[in-house]
């Protein structure tokens, strides 16, 4: 997590809800704790059963993402013991082939489900979904935005002259309507959320092709050249040599970033 100075967390550390991922497979963890942050969560993470139970029941814990495959201790005994004390919202991570699994986890008393391999999007919402309805019930005062986004975010992002409606899924340049791709419209809108902070190439390629994504990551450039054409000059989508894009709210001098491919 220290790799990540150069993004602004969405709110205040103190006022981030703390999620505890318990999970052994490295790459879903990443995964996971890089969208986070990005989302404004606070994540911690280990990766067996056991040390995952401790933690729950040691730590302050808003919400924990549980694998149910796990050494020492399996998800389903972790989830049961957790229930007898904590009513700390909880969503099992599991793969596709694990229905019965699924339902033992609603019975030991998680909150939800998620199926891996799983698109970013959906588990930030069943997580703001399960912290909401835990919200809900347990009112706090000046509760936390990081619950806000998503569901009440504005439908309408603006950012310099671009405006990206993503309800109505329509884009505009200044009065110029502009069309995208249902790829390219991902990518802006991640860019969009995120004006002038810097994103890593393999966090841009997460967000928008998916943790599963197997192919070529010069995607990314070859996307991003689609998007610069079909929005034009000036361009506000820069290249960040050996780290990634950046959408400024306002362009920068012509040499800094023409041709400036990775
Ligand atoms: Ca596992």
């Amino acid at each position: 997590m220290n790799n990540l100075k150069d993004i602004n967390p969405a709110s205040p550390k103190e006022t981030r809800p703390r999620v505890l991922i318990i999970e052994d497979e490295p790459g879903m963890v990443d995964f996971i704790e890089m969208g986070l942050s990005y989302e404004g969560f606070e994540a911690t993470s280990v990766n067996n059963g056991l040390e995952g139970l401790e933690m729950a029941l040691s730590q302050p814990v808003d919400l924990i993402l549980l694998d149910l495959m796990l050494p020492l201790l399996d998800g389903i005994e972790v989830c049961r013991k957790v229930r007898q004390v904590s009513p700390v919202p909880i969503i099992i991570l599991t793969a596709r082939d694990e229905l019965d699994d699924r339902v033992l986890g609603l019975d030991a008393g998680a909150d939800d489900y998620i199926t891996k391999p799983f698109q970013f999007k959906e588990l930030v919402a069943r997580m703001r979904a399960v912290l909401r309805r835990q919200t809900l019930l347990n009112p706090k005062p000046g509760a936390n935005p990081a619950l806000n986004e998503g569901a009440n975010a504005p439908g309408v992002l603006t950012v310099a002259d671009l405006k990206l409606d993503v309800n109505t899924r329509e884009f505009l340049r200044g009065s110029r309507s502009i069309e995208l791709s249902m790829r390219e419209f991902e990518l802006l809108e991640l860019f969009m959320r995120h004006p002038n902070q810097v994103l890593k190439r393999q966090t841009i390629l997460d967000r928008v092709w998916g943790f599963d994504f197997i192919g070529d990551a010069n995607i990314i450039e070859v996307y991003v050249r689609y998007l610069r054409n079909k929005i034009g000059e000036p361009n506000l989508i820069q290249t960040v040599r050996g780290v990634g894009y950046v959408l400024r709210n306002q362009p920068r001098p012509k040499e800094r970033e023409e041709n400036g491919g990775d």
